[in-house]
């Protein structure tokens, strides 16, 4: 009970570091400095209006200084972060399996957010993923390696890179059908759209499956491409329902997706085969 809620806490502040990379990564600016400040005022914000989660209840979700509104953003991507970490902990237990999960979830948020708010995300954050990933495979598999290492063939690292390059050529073919269609229909139709909307899968996609690849092997990037779509179809309902024609990319549905096969994967297969 006291570990779950260490955890949960690590979460909020994981989140909370979560949302400077958000705000500040695509605008290429540091991470570390200047410390956190209100973007309205530009006033730096005290430690003890920086508390996760708490800070934003107490101020009712205003600036102490200028009292302009703090973006919901904030407070979503901490319980999201928490929760996720939470429930990780219960699955899996506090081992190195938690510790790969934690951060390929850390990323997911990290590349929906950015994506949500910017369209767009700096390709290396999933090349940063997919290092990350082979370096912490690469330190599972060196115990099997040294007992044996013609066991290479079984060792979670090997089983990453087969992921991986399953992830970036999968896409990658699902990419070019999807552009050879576009193509083909805006001939028909005899219309010249502009340059981005040639495209059906961004290479930010091919990457982001890559990585996928790497922490959940071929089963999982296939689970992921083809669960992504029911997110997207859900959310259009809703957003029809509600009147908001507010267009989401593509990534957050993925990551949606990533996180569900994590989770569900197996029980997904058992239902369907
Ligand atoms: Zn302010």
């Amino acid at each position: 009970m006291l570990e779950s809620v260490f955890v949960f806490i690590f979460g909020l502040c994981m989140g909370s570091f979560l949302n400077v990379c958000i705000y500040r990564l695509p605008k290429e600016k540091s991470i570390i400095n200047p410390r956190s400040f209100c973007p309205h005022c530009s006033k730096p914000i005290k430690w003890y209006d920086n508390i996760p989660l708490l800070s934003y209840l107490f101020l009712k979700g205003r600036c102490r200084q200028c009292g302009q509104k703090i973006a919901w953003r904030y407070p979503v991507v901490e319980v999201i972060t928490a929760v996720l970490f939470l429930f990780l902990y219960v699955q899996v237990g506090f081992n190195l399996l938690f510790l790969e999960f934690i951060f390929l979830f850390s990323v997911l948020i990290l590349v929906s957010f950015i994506d949500i708010e910017y369209h767009a995300i700096p390709a290396y954050i999933c090349i940063i993923g997919i290092l990350g990933g082979l370096f912490m495979k690469a330190v599972a598999s060196w115990p099997m390696l040294k007992e044996d290492p013609l066991s290479v063939t079984s060792t979670p690292l090997f089983r990453s890179l087969k992921g991986m390059i399953f992830g970036f050529g999968f896409v990658y073919f699902f990419k070019l059908l999807g552009d050879l269609f576009i193509s083909v229909l805006l001939r028909i139709r005899k219309k010249d759209s502009i340059e981005g909307e040639k495209e059906s899968l961004g290479l930010g996609d091919v990457d982001f499956m890559g990585m996928i690849g790497v922490f959940m092997g071929i089963k999982g990037v296939v689970l992921t491409f083809f669960i992504a779509p029911f997110f997207a179809v859900l959310y259009s309902v809703f957003a029809l329902m509600f009147r908001k024609s507010h267009l989401i990319p593509y990534l957050p549905y993925l990551s949606l997706a990533a996180i569900t096969t994590f989770f569900w994967g197996h029980k997904i297969l058992a239902v369907i085969f």
